[in-house]
């Protein structure tokens, strides 16, 4: 196999090329040429006047054996696997196992996709929100009304495998070779009803609408006090939909995500041990995406091929680190609370990104030494900001919102600029700089003007700042071991973002570890 990088594609030319070149630059003939295969394929905007595609491709003269699996084979558990959560961690961990053979059993506090679908849309018309099934919670996890924004720092051959999975269960094919991939809100919902489905075809069970409420263990739990006991194993679950029942368990995979509250304090009450954690807080900001087209492609701005143009800024302005997360381009601003009283805002886009306005966090470093006393502290320390910005928004799930030109200023806002809002459940003005702490407030005010320096017009007057960005990752991590089982229970095993991951791709990849894990406790 020959890898041939930075193969240059002008905006104009045709993929079919590709082949040629390839050719060319590995100095044999086109026709020796009997595998072919993009690996990665990326928008080279250094030059501004020169804007191309840049590819890696692998070529060979013969084609690749296909490799030999030999099948593991596993002893059959002798009462069930719980996996707690439908997101991207507790499907891959759940896709896993049941392939293996050992019929998992899923319990998710939110709806089937269809259904969830329904309970965010009477959110946003009615403002009626469902506690248990809203854009955190439900079949999918907190990312399916996401942007789909697959790229992560984690470098791992599980990267690849969780990219092909879902492409396997219906993505669109480029994600394999694009250098920043992304599924769209349209077509998550139906990837996570195939890995839903193929659960089910293998022996699997999902109850939806079915919450986690407690734990029986053996007795055997170790606290924090570092208290010795025997066992230490969760023995049954306790789960609540509308009756009250246990289910007995071997091993309970926590693929909770980082905003189920309630879970974690039942977790905290039962001496599961858990630590804080540093995350960030902000706003969205948005702008024309037009403007960013032009401010990333210049002259190339228009062209279709290029689709629209994304950003990543940060900057150490102040001692506070500020940075851009989940940029969506041709995107709107989301209701994601899954708390009454509360306003949050996060981020999607549908694959095509073809909306009017670029939106993106943009936040500020908290730390621990921010929440209080407290393993539980980061919590409050969100709740109150949210329900801060409930009251801002007229305490009717409305947004608080604020032009960029006054937040820098500290001055409140008037009227709308060229940039509308696109939050869907209405905004209202109100001077965001006094919501956040003063030090908070400053840090991104002065991140604001530095980004500006690096992308010009970012921090332009007339940008739009919706409050309030909390649900960035979690504030508590559930403490677990080298054989990546909770340090209080052994037979628990915490996944995905409670502490181990922050994303789509990472909580994906760390359920498949986790799932791994279990397996081998089986294998014979
Ligand atoms: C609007 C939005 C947009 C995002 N966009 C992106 C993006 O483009 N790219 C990206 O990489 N990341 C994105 N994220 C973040 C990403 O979605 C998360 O990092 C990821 O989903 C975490 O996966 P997880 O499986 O660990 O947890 P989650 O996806 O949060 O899943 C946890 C699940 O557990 C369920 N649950 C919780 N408690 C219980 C209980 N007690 N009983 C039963 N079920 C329970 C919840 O209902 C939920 O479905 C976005 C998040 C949001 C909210």
């Amino acid at each position: 196999m020959i890898r041939i990088q930075n193969i240059k594609l002008s905006l104009d030319e045709d993929e079919s090329l590709l082949k040629g070149l390839a050719a060319k630059k590995a100095n044999i003939s086109m026709r020796d040429i009997k595998y072919f295969k993009i690996i990665k394929k990326s928008i080279d905007a250094r030059d501004k006047g020169n804007i191309h595609f840049s590819y890696i491709v692998d070529i060979d003269t013969v084609l690749p054996e296909t490799p030999k699996i030999i099948a593991q084979k596993y002893s059959r558990p002798q009462k069930r696997i719980a996996i707690i959560g439908t997101g991207p961690a507790g499907l891959f961990a759940g896709l896993s196992l049941a392939r293996a053979g050992f019929q998992p059993i899923l319990i998710e506090r939110g709806s089937s996709v269809e259904n969830r679908q329904k309970a965010v849309s009477q959110f946003i018309s009615e403002r009626l929100l469902n506690t248990s099934c809203n854009i955190q919670f439900g079949e999918g996890g907190a990312g399916t009304f996401s942007d789909g924004k697959l790229n992560t720092g984690v470098n791992s051959p599980l990267n690849k495998i969780v990219l092909e999975e879902f492409v396997a269960h219906g993505a669109p094919e480029e994600i394999l070779f694009q250098n920043k991939p992304h599924i769209g809100s349209d077509n998550l919902p139906n990837v996570v009803k195939n890995i839903r489905k193929e659960i089910l075809s293998l022996g699997g069970e999902v109850y939806f609408d079915t919450t986690l409420i407690g734990i029986k263990t053996d007795g055997g739990i170790k606290t924090d006090g570092g208290i010795k006991t025997d066992g230490g194993k969760i023995t049954s679950i306790l789960c609540e939909n509308e009756k009250i029942f246990d289910i007995e368990v071997e091993n309970v995979v926590l693929a909770i995500g980082h905003s189920s509250r309630d879970t974690f304090q039942m977790l905290f009450d039962n001496g599961i041990m858990m630590e804080q954690k540093d995350m960030a807080i902000g706003f969205r900001i948005e702008h024309k995406q037009k403007f960013i087209n032009k401010s990333q492609y210049g002259n190339f701005a228009e062209n279709k091929k290029l689709g629209a143009a994304d950003y990543k800024l940060s900057s150490q302005a102040s001692d506070r680190g500020v940075f851009t997360f989940c940029m969506c381009p041709g995107g709107t601003v989301v209701p994601a609370t899954s708390e009454p009283g509360a306003v949050v805002v996060n981020g999607m886009s549908n694959f095509k990104r073809d909306g009017e306005n670029a939106n993106s966090a943009v936040v500020v470093q908290v730390k621990k030494s921010d929440y209080g006393e407290g393993i539980l502290a980061g919590i409050d320390f969100q709740r109150k900001l949210e329900s801060d910005a409930y009251i801002a928004g007229g305490s009717d799930y409305s947004a608080p919102v604020q032009l960029v030109g006054d937040f820098l200023k500290n001055k409140e806002s008037k009227a709308f600029g060229e940039v509308k809002p696109s939050y869907s459940l209405g905004a209202k003005f109100y001077p965001l700089h006094a919501l956040l702490p003063k030090e908070m407030t400053l840090a991104i005010q002065l991140g604001l003007q530095d980004m500006d320096r690096r992308l010009k017009g970012f921090a332009m007057n007339d940008a739009v700042l919706t409050g309030i960005e909390t649900r960035t990752s979690s504030p508590v991590r559930v403490l677990r071991g080298e054989n990546l089982n909770s340090v209080s229970l052994s037979n628990l095993y915490p996944c995905g973002e409670v502490g181990y991951a922050g994303g789509i791709m990472s909580s994906a990849m760390d359920g498949l570890k986790v799932a791994q894990i279990i397996k081998e406790k089986y294998a014979i």
